[in-house]
């Protein structure tokens, strides 16, 4: 008998179901503040990839009844000038959330501007207040990625208490605070990175796999225990055959034709991790209000 395909966990449908769930807190904060949350996006550059991002950020965030304010600079502006732009939106007391979109150009070192950021507005998590209270299981504002992959996670198995998650890559926007989301769990977490031995025998052991990786379609189906729930947070550009068009096709890090044959449950990419990322922004955007404004919602 041959196994089951595996399900493919619709994230879009997900997303759209977060982002209603955020929609009586909203209420409740204009009621008590008499405005509703504001987020103030910053981009710096002409990143086509982070234009798509942010536009589809700042869209959601006005569907969710929220205030979105960008903040467009050019790829030459200084580091001074972006710092001071920081300052002010941290003490502008109508701002809620400030999200600075990465990468940021060459001559900007991305990590220092990140710090500058008011721990209480970093609503993308990354600040390292927000990540040492993440290591050490206090309440902070948490990146946008790994909790999506985790509220998918919970959405698609629910108790994920004693399974072993492997997790590809190892960055500190991926693959570490979602070790530590998965820990407070009670998963057993394993993270392998490129220089991992014998890859593959580990991943093959994990009842849950997460890929972030930025390696398009890596991960094959002799990566995979049968059975396992495979959550894909790759995105990578592949060119189309027709190159002078400029056509591209986006990948994830996982081989979904090949795997979907052996997981039993498999996020896809586009419409997986992707959609859930922008939902735990408004998540973090409407936290953050109601924590700086002293505002009871029913979010926790
Ligand atoms: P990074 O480049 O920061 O990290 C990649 C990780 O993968 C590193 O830990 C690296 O190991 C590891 N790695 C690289 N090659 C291999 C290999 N051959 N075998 C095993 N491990 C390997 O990437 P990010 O974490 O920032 O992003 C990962 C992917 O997720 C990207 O495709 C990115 O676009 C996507 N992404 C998607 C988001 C979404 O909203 N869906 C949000 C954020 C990212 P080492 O540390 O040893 O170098």
């Amino acid at each position: 008998m041959g196994l089951k395909k595996a399900t493919i966990i619709d994230g879009k449908e997900f997303s759209s179901r977060t982002n209603q769930s955020l929609l009586p807190d909203v209420k409740l904060i204009v009621e008590k503040i008499g405005r509703p949350p504001a987020l103030a996006v910053i981009l710096v550059g002409e990143d086509a990839a982070s234009h798509v991002y942010v536009r589809n950020k700042i869209k959601q965030t006005k569907d969710a009844g929220m205030v979105s304010i960008e903040h467009q600079l050019s790829a030459e502006t200084s580091e001074k000038t972006l710092l001071s732009l920081i300052d002010t939106l941290n003490k502008d007391d109508q701002i809620d959330g400030i999200l600075v979109q990465l990468p940021l150009p060459k001559h900007i070192n991305g990590n220092s501007v990140i710090q500058t950021i008011n721990p209480e507005k970093d609503v993308d998590g990354f600040h390292v207040v927000n990540a040492g209270k993440l290591a050490t299981g206090q309440k902070g504002l948490v990146p946008c990625t790994p909790l999506g992959c985790l509220l998918l996670l919970q959405n698609t198995i629910g108790d994920l208490s004693g399974l072993h998650a492997v997790i590809v890559g190892r960055s500190n926007i991926v693959g570490k605070p979602l070790a530590q989301l998965l820990l407070a769990e009670n998963t057993s977490v394993t993270i392998v990175h490129s220089k991992t031995k014998n890859i593959t025998e580990i991943t093959s052991k994990a009842d849950i796999l997460i890929a972030a990786v930025g390696r398009a379609e890596i991960i094959k189906s002799n990566w995979i225990k049968p059975g396992a729930c495979v959550i894909d947070v790759g995105i990578n550009r592949i060119e189309t055959q027709e190159k002078e068009t400029g056509k591209y096709r986006i990948v994830g890090d996982v081989d979904f034709s090949q795997v979907k044959e052996k997981a039993s449950f498999i996020t896809p990419v586009p419409g997986g991790v992707g959609p859930m990322t922008i939902s735990c922004l408004l998540r973090n955007t409407v936290i953050a209000t109601a924590k700086r404004k002293g505002v009871e919602i029913r979010l926790k």
